[in-house]
């Protein structure tokens, strides 16, 4: 994961100047950035959430322990399928996991035109599970 990080540094151009500094400051491999902040990878195998202020900043931003094992498992998924090394991290479905309703399966949101399709990520983050005790929102 080392090497990983330090490819990530060196193209520091293609990424937000400020998700770089959190980067390198705490030793994390960002994954999914949205508008809200982002969520990354510790080189320690954790997953790690940092949130950006009213001003899209992040100077001294902690991150902290993604709490939900479903965002854990959409940065797993989707660090492995960025990285192949980490394919190890990739979740895998229990018995007692459950097929996500917004997808049915698939992991890829129906309702949505096909030029936007590829940048919307659903609900399970595209494994087309969701734990056994997640809550979903409104049920
Ligand atoms: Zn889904």
């Amino acid at each position: 994961m080392e090497e990983i990080l330090q490819q990530y540094l060196a193209a520091a151009a293609e990424h937000s100047r400020s998700v770089r500094d959190v980067a390198e400051k705490d030793r994390v491999i960002p994954i999914l950035i949205d508008w809200g902040g982002f969520h990354a990878l510790g080189l320690d195998g954790q997953v790690y959430v940092y949130l950006f202020d009213d001003n899209f900043y992040l100077a001294g931003a902690q991150g902290k322990i993604e709490p939900l094992q479903r965002y854990r498992n959409t940065v797993y998924y989707l660090a492995s399928k960025k990285y192949p090394e980490l394919n190890h991290l990739n979740p895998v479905r229990q018995d007692t996991d459950r097929t996500c309703p917004f997808c049915d399966g698939s992991g890829i949101v129906d309702d949505i035109p096909d030029s936007i399709r590829n940048n919307v990520l659903c609900y399970c983050g595209g494994l087309g599970w969701i734990p056994a005790d997640d809550v979903i929102p409104g049920n």
